[in-house]
């Protein structure tokens, strides 16, 4: 069966390797699932997660947000962040929920609200990978 080399990498290093048989990611313009043999693309990525179809099982890696590359027999994900589901801190992802939460009621000028809606965004996602487990 043919596969698709998958990497996810982030600034400090790459976070995931692996030879599947399909990626599965949420880009900016839509749901999107790459097979082997896909035709060369490139697209911007939501916050969201990465689903990959590998021996019958799949794997999830939570990214924040970021750029995808597509080639015939390569994926490519950089991103800012981004964490395999197992390695998930959900205390972490609930408490930067809570903290984004209560600076988004805060109603003051110094709030960055899009800063927190982000930060909101990346916890929430984490949380729903991590509680998937
Ligand atoms: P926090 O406020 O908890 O740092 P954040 O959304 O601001 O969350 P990022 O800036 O996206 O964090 O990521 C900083 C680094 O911490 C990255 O390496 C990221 O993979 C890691 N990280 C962030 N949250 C978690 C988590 N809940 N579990 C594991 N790693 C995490």
């Amino acid at each position: 069966m043919k596969t698709l080399q998958v990497s996810v990498v982030t600034p400090d290093g790459p976070v995931y390797d692996a030879d599947a048989q399909m990626v599965s990611t949420k880009a900016q313009s839509g749901d999107l699932g790459v097979l082997p043999g896909h035709i060369p693309m490139v697209a911007p990525l939501e916050i969201g997660s990465v689903r990959v179809k590998k021996d019958g099982s799949t794997e999830f890696i939570a990214v924040s947000g970021g750029l995808l590359e597509v080639r015939p027999d390569k994926v490519t994900i950089l991103a800012q962040s981004a964490e395999k589901a197992d390695n998930i801190d959900l205390a972490r992802a609930k408490a930067a929920a809570a903290r984004a939460e209560k600076r988004l009621q805060d109603k003051s000028d110094h709030v960055d609200a899009r800063r927190a809606e982000l930060s909101l965004r990346r916890a929430i996602n984490r949380i729903s990978l991590a509680e998937k487990k």
